[in-house]
């Protein structure tokens, strides 16, 4: 590259159309019209010394058509770029400023070929162009084969190019300029784009040259060619070269940054498909194709087996349809995979075969197990008879109202076992939460179905038997009731389309059996109770529980543990001893424990027999010698005889001679020492100030005792043993009553003394630990007091119950079916109850009657009047 070009006057103007060559920069082009391939040829082609032509921008204003001749343009760091030179325009277009630029770039040839158009046969040129200088065009002319032009060179000489570099201003741009041209190089360089020409320039070529080089060598557009043409001062050139430079810098960071980030997730997702590919390869290979395709496809097949109805089928498929536009590592994924699991799960079509009732098989099944319950019974058959005749019979719920242990749910589950459907139970105890009952939303992390459709999604048909396990134990609180709930599950309009949020499609639960337990009827809720049929389950006697003992309990625990009655025996005396010492409840739930806590000792004693025989075995290797011997093990002997039989023979000929028979002192060892004796009662009311109360509580009936002592204090009342409202007001009209009776009770020595001068009364109510409520203590609280204040002891045989109004009136109380069963358990002879009470011992049984003795009362002071040995010491006068 020559520094300094001299131009002839006339040049030979190839226009070079929506394109700009600078000079420094090499451009090939492709000359295939008429016009540039005479002007190639004549000036280029044909002589020895070639001169220089001019390169002239001509801005395109119309789209190419087919007059114009193509070019091609190529340079060493471009790639290549349709253009086209420009047939130069006859008369006024000629000098038109629109199209033909004023001003272009001498251009020498490097290197020239000459080619053939294919099918035409025209010659063609491809021309390699290194630009040399800046010219300006003072006269066209077009009257040739091509045009030619009189220039004016536009570049400074070398001495005035030397003088600029000189200035300062000069100086400091052209430093700025080539920092710039520094980075770009570098950015360039990072990219991995060859730079190595333009490195080399940026250390070699003066600097006025830098600029024209740099812009030419990325892409620009048009107008920035022409504008750097165009600046022919050198700072103008610099100035606009830093410009141009400085936004192209900031396009190729920005692009960088763009393509890093691409690349970065393009390899973590190339990274993961490898991996997976690689993991697909290894299942293959092991033979284990249950890949996530296949399990969709598998979970598909199942979905088409459920027998959903077409509106859930088409649900399920639009959520399948998701599922399948989702990777397996997405959040929502596995979700959405076990919700439809559960709807390919769910018994939509499969219900068990219900067998032909046939009611006496039903009564037989009943009583084989179950003992006494002869009205429950009853009732069941008269259900499970309505069933029989209108199988959709819109019949109650059935409700099992009792204490614990006293045989609710295996009653439910005979029930399903008569009508041969599948038995379910679900637990509502502490269910606080709607969502329990009818499950989450699906928008809910963790949501899940409630309790009903898992239960039946457990039981797989479509028709159990369902028992709603201690309905009286749900909640309310701010999530909701699940009380409305149950309603709708309970209620035959309802339950056809039983909406579970987080299913979201109605299962039809018509054809279940529901069938409820409670321990009581008052915390059920009025609309829920409403649709209920309850049936009591009082608590047994102690006949009852020892037959249900002896029939029933003794034989299943036998069973449970593999044994029979060949090792354990539980005498029928031993029974009852464990029913009055070691359990006072109403049903056989820790009689049953306890039972089996008999069986597990007896199976250790049995299985250590069996080893000790093995050891002994072992220790004669000829077996058939050892035959008539007996081996002795503690307390029993075992008899073998192995003549001509095998080893396992021998072990199921084991015969234990004297099996584990429970006595007292057997029972005190495995069960400790007695937890209750009838002698309790008696002791405890061996002071003055003590009474026997009878409460109800979840657990069935119990006795209270209710204990009052008195010492000096300010006349203040204290209670303590976790007391509700309603008792402390009962312990406070009960110390009014007493006070206001004082002086015809005999308590206080003047008509007018006031019993509580100079002292303090404290009541408490034994085992402090439960808390305690209600009104039926009132006539308990009052004889306590009075036997505190007279010093006398209240009889140890009896027991009461009863609210007292304020003026001593004795009102009706409830469960008292279970209150007088409770004082049967402890052995309490007497028991004092409102009069108002007296319907109620229809309910008792008869043999707790003939061992109870029931007195009623109307006032408090026939209570007092039957508390105490020989009456109470104040006559009763009727007062109101
Ligand atoms: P609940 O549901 O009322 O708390 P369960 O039904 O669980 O009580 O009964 C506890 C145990 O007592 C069960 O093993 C049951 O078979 C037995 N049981 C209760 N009542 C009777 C009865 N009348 N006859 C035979 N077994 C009974």
């Amino acid at each position: 590259m020559r520094e300094v070009v001299e131009l002839p006057e006339r040049l030979a103007i190839l226009p070079f159309r929506n394109r700009v060559l600078l000079p420094g920069a090499i451009v090939q082009i492709r000359c295939t019209s008429a016009g540039s391939v005479r002007l190639v040829e004549q000036e280029l082609w044909q002589k020895e010394d070639k001169g220089l032509i001019g390169v002239l921008p001509v801005r395109e204003i119309s789209p190419p058509s087919s007059p114009l001749a193509e070019s091609e343009e190529r340079d060493g760091k471009r790639g290549s770029g349709p253009t086209s030179d420009y047939q130069p325009p006859i008369g006024k277009q000629a000098t038109e400023p629109g199209q033909w630029h004023s001003r272009g770039v001498a251009a020498r040839a490097l290197h020239l070929s000459r080619g053939m158009e294919k099918p035409s046969g025209r010659v063609t040129y491809t021309v390699l162009l290194e630009g040399c200088c800046r010219f300006s065009i003072q006269e066209m002319n077009s009257r040739g084969p091509y045009n030619t032009a009189t220039v004016t060179q536009l570049d400074m000489t070398q001495a005035e190019m030397d003088q600029s570099e000189r200035d300062p201003e000069v100086q400091s741009i052209a430093h700025q300029f080539k920092l710039i041209a520094g980075d770009f190089i570098s950015v360039l360089e990072q990219k991995r784009t060859k730079v190595g020409r333009t490195k080399l320039l940026l250390d070699t070529a003066p600097a006025h040259r830098l600029a024209d080089i740099f812009v030419a060598s990325f892409e620009g557009s048009f107008d920035e060619r022409l504008a750097m043409l165009d600046a022919v001062d050198l700072k103008q050139r610099f100035t606009k070269a830093i410009e141009i430079m400085t936004r192209h810098l900031q396009t190729l960071r920005v692009a960088e940054k763009i393509s890093q980030k691409v690349e970065g997730q393009l390899s973590k997702s190339q990274k993961e498909f490898l991996l997976r590919q690689q993991m697909r390869a290894i299942k293959e290979e092991l033979g284990d194709t249950d890949d996530d395709e296949d399990d969709v496809v598998a979970l598909e097949r199942k979905m088409q087996s459920a027998g959903m109805p077409g509106n859930v089928w088409k649900h399920a498929q639009r959520e399948l349809r998701r599922l399948r536009k989702m990777q397996p590592q997405q959040p929502g994924y596995s979700s959405s995979r076990a919700y439809l699991e559960l709807l390919a799960d769910l018994p939509w079509q499969i219900s068990s075969e219900e067998r032909e009732l046939d009611l006496a098989a039903a009564k037989e099944r009943l009583d084989s197990e179950h003992y006494g319950l002869g009205k429950v019974k009853k009732r069941i058959i008269e259900y499970l008879a309505v069933r029989k005749l209108k199988p959709d019979a819109r019949g109650p719920v059935l409700c099992f109202v009792g204490p614990p242990g006293v045989g609710k749910t295996s009653l439910a589950s005979s029930i399903a076992g008569a009508l041969g459907r599948r038995f379910i139970r679900i637990s509502l105890g502490g269910v606080k939460d709607e969502a329990d009952i009818r499950g989450h939303r699906r928008t809910y992390i963790g949501s899940m179905p409630g309790r009903l459709i898992e239960g039946i999604k457990r039981v797989a048909v479509n028709n159990p038997v369902m028992l709603l396990d201690e309905i009286d134990k749900t909640g309310m609180d701010v999530r909701g009731d699940p009380a409305s709930a149950l309603l709708e599950v309970l209620d035959p309009e309802q339950h056809k389309a039983f909406n579970d949020h987080y299913l979201n499609v109605p299962f039809d639960l018509s054809k279940v059996i529901f069938v409820a337990t409670a321990n009581r009827v008052q915390p059920i809720p009025p609309p829920l109770l409403d649709r209920m049929e309850v049936i009591e389950l009082p608590g047994y006697t102690l006949e009852e529980k020892l037959k249900i003992a002896v029939r029933y309990l003794i034989p299943r625990v036998l069973d449970q543990h593999g044994l029979t009655s060949e090792y354990l025996q539980i005498p029928e005396p031993m029974v009852e001893l464990m029913i009055q010492r070691y359990t006072r409840e109403a049903g056989v739930r820790n009689l049953e424990r306890h039972l089996a806590a008999l069986a597990r000792a007896a199976a250790v004693k049995v299985a250590e027999r069996e080893q000790a025989l093995r050891i002994s075995r072992d220790l004669n290797p000829e077996p058939t010698q050892v035959l008539g011997n007996s081996i002795t093990d503690g307390e029993l002997m075992l008899e073998v005889d192995a003549m001509g039989m095998s080893t396992r023979e021998i072990t199921s000929s084991v015969v234990t001679t004297s099996p584990l028979v429970v006595d007292e002192s057997t029972l005190e060892k495995i069960l400790g020492p007695p937890k209750f004796d009838g002698t309790e009662a008696a002791e405890r009311v061996a002071t003055p100030g003590v009474a026997v109360g009878l409460v109800w509580t979840a657990f069935g009936g119990e006795v209270q005792f209710v204990e009052a002592t008195a010492m000096v204090g300010k006349g203040d009342l204290h209670l303590t043993g976790q007391l509700g409202d309603v008792i402390k007001e009962s312990a406070q009209i009960a110390l009014t009553w007493v006070r206001a009776r004082a002086a015809e009770l005999k308590l206080a020595v003047k008509e007018e003394g006031n019993l509580m001068d100079n002292r303090d009364v404290h009541i408490h109510f034994p085992a402090g630990a439960v808390p305690k409520d209600g009104p039926s203590a009132g006539v308990t609280l009052v004889t306590a007091l009075v036997s505190l204040f007279l010093q006398r002891c209240v009889r140890a045989d009896t027991a009461m119950t009863g609210e007292m109004t304020l003026r001593g009136l004795v009102l009706p109380v409830g469960g008292v079916k279970d209150k007088i069963l409770a004082a049967h358990r402890c052995g309490i002879k007497r028991v004092i109850l409102p009069e108002r009470n007296v319907k109620d011992l229809m309910e008792v049984p008869a043999a707790i009657l003939a061992n109870v003795e029931i007195l009623l009362a109307k006032r408090m002071e026939d209570v007092l009047h039957e508390a105490f040995e020989g009456g109470c010491p104040w006559k009763p006068v009727a007062k109101l």
